[in-house]
């Protein structure tokens, strides 16, 4: 399988483009209830969301998280996706995920270097310019936060405002999206969206559309 291309930022112009309407767009189940206010804020002055998440994407954290869950390890992978702009607002939309064999334990959680290459057979050749926005990590039982070491990981990889740090708890069913603040970090909302969409939004959407 050939390896999709993977863009710099700096080469990729931000395209205009409204995000996926609401009615296709649903809070995620893990949610934390401190997370909610602000979701609710943001559906009903019809405001668009820093981040979204594809169904798909979504799926694929949650069940990487929960396979390793009971082992109490960690598991770590890159979101994909792209960033657009919608009313002189930036936002993300996670299309799918990728991860790779994991030096994993109980603490901590890094990818291996040697195997880059697996990681990115994972993309498929679809024709789909894919672009890192961020990664995703699981707290097996720890909650949802950014401890030291992944605010170094977000500071030395993921700066740019465009960048976010999905955290997921699976044994708390709890999930948090992330962006730098200064030195520290925020939490920032973040909603699903499926694709079903895809027809009546044009052909953005359909470029992503594997055959069979
Ligand atoms: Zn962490």
């Amino acid at each position: 399988m050939s390896a999709p291309k993977v863009i710099s930022e700096t080469k990729r112009e931000v395209k205009h483009n409204p995000p996926p309407p609401v009615t296709h767009t649903r809070k995620h189940y893990w949610l934390a209830e401190s997370s909610e206010e602000l979701y609710r804020s943001i559906v009903l002055s019809s405001g668009v969301f820093p981040v979204y998440i594809s169904k798909k994407a979504e799926q694929r954290i949650r069940n990487h998280a929960l396979n390793h869950g009971d082992d109490g390890i960690e598991v770590m992978g890159f979101l994909l996706g792209e960033v657009f702009e919608h009313m002189g607002t930036k936002y993300t939309v996670v299309r799918d995920v990728a991860t790779t064999t994991l030096e994993a334990s109980e603490v901590s959680v890094k990818f291996d270097k040697g195997n880059m290459g697996e990681l990115f057979d994972q993309l498929d050749g679809s024709g789909f310019d894919y672009m890192i926005v961020g990664w995703y990590h699981s707290h097996p039982g720890h909650s949802c936060f950014m401890s030291p070491t992944d605010i170094r990981t977000q500071k030395s990889m993921f700066s740019e405002g465009y960048h976010c740090a999905i955290v997921v708890d699976p044994l708390k069913s709890e999930i948090e999206a992330y962006t730098l603040d200064g030195d520290g970090y925020k939490p920032i909302p973040f909603t699903v969206y499926w694709e079903e969409y895809e027809d009546s939004y044009g052909k953005l959407y359909k470029k992503k559309r594997r055959k069979g």
